[in-house]
């Protein structure tokens, strides 16, 4: 029910209990009014009676009192007027007329008539003679002496002897249809005022219920996005500017609130838009979505700073997987990184497993990375709107589409992000792709910080000659190296190798030589060790191995290989070809000391050893070998 019906309702059924309260309230009135009223009229008759009857007796015309009584009935308002002598003029006088009796004697008001006249109180009551209304008072005539002329002159009786009692007949019907008349119009009255008024408030009503239902209107529109509606001004104008009263102000408040959430949610749309590098279209609840975008960008902000602080590459690809599973349900996605300057592919994550092998794309992505749609457009490619855009996608799944999206870092694609989308999820997937590219454009400049920092960091922790680390990356990282050795309890091996008599190299061919001797040298070593083990360019022509989890003696097979190895190494030089021998010390950690870089001395002082027992040889670490007062 609104406004105006429940006014209305309020104001009828108030103006109907008022009549009917009003009504009841002025037929009691005139009820008793018309009661009292004939009570007064009976006490005056019945006082005219009295003194026109003793009047009569003093002189002497007594006789006439049936025509006095006969006038008296005649009287407007008085129906009929009856005297019933008491037993004491009776007595005296006798009956008296017949007449009066006549009515009493019926059996009419016999109770009332002696109830009076030995009680000498009035009564009154309400009672019907021939089917008519009447209000009968019965009023004794009590004798006192009081006044002249008074009734103790003509009755010989004592004072407040009941002489009498005066009946008399008022008719009600037509007081009655007289105050049903008045009450009536009085009802009429007050219904027609009310109509007045209930026209009038209708009249005031409209324009107050009007205004509301604009309201409600205008604002259940903007609930729902849409700030274009205005309301009415019922001063005048339609989108009027002036204000006649409060519904006016009302209505100006709400449509200036309207045009400035139009004007600042556009604008917020569009900034917010440029900022997601996403333009809404105009469907939809705008509110809802712009406070969505708002909340995306919010979200952006935070996973920024978020992967600002990650310390690798690594971590921050695992935040991308994160954002991608459990912020836009994607179960299946892939995420490859390229080397800019192998152009190949390297899978990074796929469906959350790192340094696995592509499984939504043809191998030959990750060999030639220009097969990746993504990476050789730099756009995304979305094969969910032109199926079979990219021919390098392997549906795992009938129905199966995918929508890659790269991310840029210096100009072109540094990562493929690979979502694998089911056919139903199509359409959500589409919805989705805009919020993600803003995620993928901001991690482009992290990680390419990211893989700058990380090059950075390997070139100074690599010898540049040879490839190998340097002493710096053993001094850095040797502490991570043994807290790993100790947790597996298993041993670390030093090999300490230099090369016989390299000096002469130098000295003979050149620098130069030197140089591809000591590069030849470095991929034998490598060779010859495992990915986890590490091979360091120690000094000039010294280079140093921990072979990790590899105790001394598996340790000396593999210093006795690369010792052979070396020497049967031929370094084609522009004179001719050269062959080279080293000597190795290997001391074992903790088996030689608990201590590491004991160990790697221990190692040095077997190589001393190696070299002055001739050379070309693998020297154990043995205590002998340390002369304690010589290395302190
Ligand atoms: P030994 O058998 O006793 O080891 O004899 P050696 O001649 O090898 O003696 P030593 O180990 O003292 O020789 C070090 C020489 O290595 C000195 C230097 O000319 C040479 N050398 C060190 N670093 C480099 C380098 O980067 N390039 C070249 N070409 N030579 C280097
Ligand atoms: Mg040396
Ligand atoms: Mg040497």
């Amino acid at each position: 029910m609104n406004l105006k019906d429940k006014t209305m309702m309020f104001y009828v059924s108030t103006l109907v209990a008022l009549l009917l309260v009003l009504t009841a309230f002025s037929a009691l009135s005139f009820h008793y009014f018309s009661i009292y009223a004939a009570e007064m009229h009976a006490r005056s008759v019945a006082e005219t009676v009295k003194v026109g009857l003793t009047e009569s007796m003093i002189h002497g015309t007594i006789d006439k009192r049936q025509q006095f009584l006969t006038r008296l009935s005649a009287v407007p308002g008085v129906q009929r007027v009856r005297v019933i002598r008491g037993p004491a003029v009776v007595n005296q006088f006798g009956p008296g007329i017949a007449l009066d009796h006549a009515g009493v004697k019926n059996g009419e008001e016999t109770g009332g008539i002696d109830l009076a006249m030995v009680t000498g109180k009035a009564s009154f009551e309400k009672t019907s003679t021939s089917g008519e209304l009447v209000y009968r008072a019965l009023i004794p005539y009590v004798a006192n002496d009081l006044g002249t002329p008074n009734c103790l002159q003509c009755h010989v009786v004592s004072v407040g002897t009941v002489l009498g009692v005066v009946a008399i007949d008022i008719p009600l019907a037509e007081k009655r249809r007289n105050g049903l008349i008045a009450v009536g119009l009085i009802s009429l009255a007050v219904f027609l005022v009310a109509l007045a008024g209930l026209a009038i408030l209708r009249r005031m009503m409209k324009p107050l219920a009007d205004t509301a239902h604009a309201v409600q209107e205008v604002t259940a529109q903007a609930v729902g996005g849409d700030f274009s509606g205005r309301i009415r001004l019922q001063g005048g104008r339609a989108g009027g500017r002036h204000s006649a009263d409060e519904l006016d102000d009302i209505a100006l408040n709400i449509n200036h609130l309207m045009e400035f959430l139009e004007r600042e949610v556009t604008t917020i749309r569009t900034r917010v838009g440029q900022l997601m590098g996403h333009h809404l279209n105009d469907g939809g609840n705008q509110l809802a979505l712009t406070a969505e975008m708002v909340e995306s960008l919010v979200a952006v902000a935070q996973f920024k700073q978020a992967i600002e602080e990650d310390q690798t590459k690594l971590d921050i690809y695992l935040r991308l997987a994160d954002m991608l599973r459990n912020k836009y349900d994607f179960k299946r996605f892939s995420i490859y990184e390229i080397a800019p300057s192998k152009n190949r592919m390297t899978p990074i994550l796929i469906d959350d497993e790192a340094g696995v092998a592509c499984r939504y794309c043809d191998p030959q992505v990750t060999v030639d990375a220009s097969f990746c749609r993504a990476r050789r457009t730099g756009r995304e490619v979305n094969a969910v709107d032109f199926p079979g855009l990219c021919t390098m996608f392997r549906p795992a799944e009938a129905g199966d589409s995918h929508i890659c999206l790269p991310i840029t870092q210096t100009g072109s694609a540094g990562c493929v992000v690979q979502m694998v989308i089911a056919a139903e999820h199509s359409p959500l997937a589409r919805l989705m792709t805009p919020f993600i590219a803003v995620y993928l454009r901001e991690a482009g400049p992290v990680l390419e910080a990211k893989r700058l920092m990380e090059h950075l960091r390997e070139n100074s922790l690599r010898d540049a000659m040879t490839g190998l680390y340097n002493r710096r990356f053993l001094e850095e990282y040797i502490s991570t190296l043994v807290a790993g050795s100790q947790r597996r309890k298993s041993a670390i091996t030093v090999l300490m190798l230099d090369l016989d008599f390299f000096k002469q190299v130098n000295d003979t061919h050149g620098h130069e030589a030197g140089d591809k001797v000591l590069k030849t040298l470095a991929d034998v070593l490598l060779r010859n060790v495992r990915r986890s083990d590490i091979a360091v360019r120690y000094g000039g022509e010294e280079f140093l191995l921990a072979l990790m989890d590899t105790g001394a003696d598996a340790a000396m097979k593999v210093a006795e290989k690369i010792r052979g190895e070396v020497e049967a190494t031929k370094v084609p030089l522009p004179g001719g070809m050269l062959q080279k021998t080293i000597s190795i010390g290997v001391a074992e950690f903790p088996g030689d000391s608990d201590t590491f870089w004991q160990v790697v001395k221990f190692a040095d002082v077997a190589l001393y050893a190696a070299k002055a027992s001739g050379r070309n040889r693998v020297a154990r670490f043995t205590s002998d070998m340390w002369d304690v007062d010589a290395h302190y």
